[in-house]
């Protein structure tokens, strides 16, 4: 193939990003091939790149800079949304950043005729996400020390703020707050209202819409921008590969980094390196008509990953194939799927989400959440390239109205490629340029799990709790199916004995690119979490877990047990359960009973079952029925610990438990609650929602 102009640019950054890997001594993710993305390495880093943010823009020319601190994606996808809109609506020059690739000091250096925009989410019980915890740690210290001399600090630096949260959580958008408080403090400029998005209100996508508006009006003002009409401009650009074939080494199929690729991954293994973990036991703890609930052990004893009873494990699930050709087919790449492609960034702060060479069945299968809720904004961008006027008046309208978007899309929960395929009447989407979707969809995310294993019984083996729903839904004739649930519920059919699973009719590549799963491996990683067992074992815990929120302790649990066995003093240990009925997903039932035989009256399981009398009976009204006990543990400063569903669930347990409070202590509500609170901030009341 010929070299273009934008070849031989990259061809000079690959060389003098080669160079900078030598002078710095590290070797890995030198690559020979001349398209290929500087895609990031094991461990999230990139060699030979400035973590001085001002001198970034300096020298990439760019006069906004938009921040995200993600957790699942969505922060990241709002942040590459807003640098889109700037770019083609005003003229800005924009580069989203990874809060994890730079370092603080210098945001006093940025100039006034930039602006910094910072959209962060919140995650569990108010922290900031894991890409973000440096620079929160940096900004919140007791004294923030700026390189420059300044004052106020931060005088020069104009933001905006945006916050993803979810008010079940008791400390909704903490983390927006604090930062866009610990900013006007150093005297920063704030353009616009610093907005907060509502997961738990499920308008998270509505909220970030209607503060976007109004900001950039502000915006617009302060920097005297100038609206124009905006076009697509493309930010990827995807070059066909003519010389290779799926089968050459050097193509990707989709494994995650260049180590997979070569088949000698090595750890340490964590979000940007999954483990192949080999799955050694799988089972069904119940099934029924709309749900099945697995339980799943990994052995992670060929890898260097640890965890303690509490952690969370997460999963790296692959599109089913029903959806990937869904989506291919009304794109009309369905021939291309095969073709070798190599994707680059058209500006030199844009990151290709994935690996290339690749292929687009493997980009689709492995890399992009092609199943997610789709965004409303990125309706109205489709709709530009329409298949024809009709299709466009639609999609436009779809764009532009709330309601109507709501009623059609979500309450059905259609996905890109269903949307594409009912409004476009059928007819192929043959115009939408790939860089749109790859800018569009989110990466694929791992899915987390709360480890349902004890540490202490079993250090090298990783056991999974999951429940397989399928909801029907008014306007669609099949139901609804979750992408890593079927996924699981697949590699469980396979392990035992069906050679070509197809859970509820979804088929999935469970043998993985160039068989390198072979249908009985689990890509995954942990991560480490607060959720844990006081460190002094004769501590009583109560522990609140209706459905799958009994996963984190059934591991408490079998936990203590070991303990007792070991001849360890154990304190009392209460878990209420509930589920629809004792005959139907009572889970773990004989596992219990072995619990309660090695733990005698210490342990004691207090059932809810909600669909057996003729009121719905759930564990918040057993733990009101046990009060005068459950006040006298925490007097004695018994741990308290919820599980599982948070909008519903774990609010009211947290009411329940004020009122028990309130009676048996002779207090005022209000006294209750403040102490309920501080239960939390000093840990001895711990939630694990979702
Ligand atoms: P997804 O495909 O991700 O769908 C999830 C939900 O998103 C759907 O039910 C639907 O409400 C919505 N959705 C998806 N696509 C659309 C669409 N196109 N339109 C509208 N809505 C849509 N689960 C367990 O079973 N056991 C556990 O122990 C457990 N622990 C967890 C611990 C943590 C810390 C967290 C964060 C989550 C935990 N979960 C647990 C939940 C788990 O991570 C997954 O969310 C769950 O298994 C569903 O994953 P999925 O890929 O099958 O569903």
């Amino acid at each position: 193939a010929e070299l273009d102009t934008l070849d031989i640019i990259v061809l000079t950054a690959i060389l003098l990003g080669t160079f900078a890997y030598f002078t710095k001594g590290k070797l890995w993710g030198v690559t020979k091939d001349p398209y290929a993305n500087s895609f990031t390495n094991a461990n999230g880093s990139k060699a030979g790149k400035t973590r001085n943010i001002a001198e970034k823009l300096e020298e990439s020319g760019k006069n906004c800079i938009i921040f995200y601190g993600s957790q699942t994606g969505t922060a990241e996808d709002y942040a590459s949304r807003l640098a889109k809109e700037g770019k083609s609506r005003f003229g800005l020059d924009t580069m989203v950043a990874d809060l994890e690739d730079y370092d603080y000091e210098n945001l006093d250096a940025i100039p006034n005729d930039k602006v910094v925009m910072f959209v962060l989410a919140t995650y569990g019980e108010g922290e900031p996400t894991d890409n973000a915890v440096d620079f929160y740690e940096f900004l919140t210290a007791e004294e923030v020390s700026f390189s420059g001399d300044n004052d106020p600090p931060l005088d020069n630096l104009n933001y905006v703020a945006f916050g993803l949260g979810n008010n079940t959580y008791e400390h909704y958008n903490v983390i927006v707050k604090r930062i866009d408080a610990a900013l006007q403090k150093a005297g920063a400029h704030r353009i616009g209202e610093a907005g907060e998005g509502d997961d738990g209100a499920g308008t998270m996508e509505e909220d970030f819409l209607a503060w976007k508006d109004p900001m950039w009006t502000a915006l617009q003002q302060k920097m005297g921008l100038e609206e124009r009409e905006a076009v697509y401009e493309p930010v990827f650009g995807i070059v066909q590969r003519e010389g290779l074939t799926k089968d050459d080494p050097e193509v990707y199929l989709g494994e995650p980094n260049k180590m997979h690729l070569d088949g000698t991954p090595k750890g340490p293994f964590n979000a940007h390196n999954p483990y192949i973990a080999p799955i050694s036991k799988s089972y069904e703890l119940f099934s029924v008509k709309d749900r099945n609930c697995l339980h799943l052990e990994v052995d992670i004893s060929g890898s260097n990953l640890t965890y303690q009873t509490g952690d969370h494990i997460a999963v790296w699930p692959t599109n089913p194939g029903e959806e990937v050709n869904r989506f291919l087919n009304v794109l009309d790449l369905a021939d291309k799927r095969d073709d070798v492609i190599s994707v680059k960034a058209l500006e030199p702060t844009a990151k290709v989400p994935f690996p290339t060479p690749t292929t687009y069945d493997a980009i689709v299968r492995y890399h992009m959440e092609i199943c997610a809720p789709v965004s409303r904004q990125f309706i109205a961008t489709l709709s530009a390239f329409a298949p024809d006027e009709e299709v466009r008046a639609e999609m436009t309208k779809l764009g532009g109205d709330k309601d109507y978007f709501h009623k059609k899309i979500n309450l059905n929960h259609l996905n890109i490629g269903r949307v594409l395929e009912i409004f476009g009447k059928g007819q192929k989407w043959s115009n939408i340029p790939f860089s749109a979707m790859i800018e569009g969809l989110n990466k694929l995310q791992p899915r987390y799990y709360s480890i349902s294993s004890s540490s202490l019984e079993q250090p090298k083996s990783i056991s999974i709790t999951a429940v397989v729903e399928s909801q029907m839904l008014p306007g669609r004739e099949d139901p609804f199916q979750g992408v890593a649930t079927n996924y699981l519920l697949a590699l469980k059919q396979k392990q035992n004995g069906d050679p070509n699973p197809t859970p509820f009719g979804l088929s999935y590549d469970i043998m993985g690119p160039r068989n390198k799963f072979d249908g009985i491996h689990l890509p995954v990683h942990v991560r480490h979490s607060n959720f844990k067992l006081p460190s002094d074992p004769s501590k009583p815990v109560i522990m609140i877990g209706p459905g799958t929120g009994v996963a984190p302790f059934r591991g408490f649990v079998r936990e203590r047990k070991k303990q007792a066995e070991n001849g360890v003093p154990v304190g009392k240990t209460i878990l209420f359960f509930g589920c629809r009925r004792s005959t139907e997903d009572f889970m773990y039932k004989e596992e219990w009973e072995e619990a309660k035989a090695a733990l005698g009256d210490k342990f004691e399981m207090v059932l809810a079952f909600s669909r057996e009398g003729s009121k719905k009976v759930y564990v918040q009204h057993r733990l009101k029925e046990r009060a005068v006990e459950i006040n006298e543990l925490l007097e004695k400063k018994a741990y308290f610990y919820v599980c599982g569903d948070a909008a519903n669930m774990a609010r009211e347990v947290n009411t329940v438990l004020g009122q028990i409070l309130s009676e048996q202590r002779g207090i005022t509500e209000a006294k209750a609650e403040e102490i309920v609170k501080n239960m939390r901030a000093t840990n001895q009341y711990q939630e694990d929602v979702w």
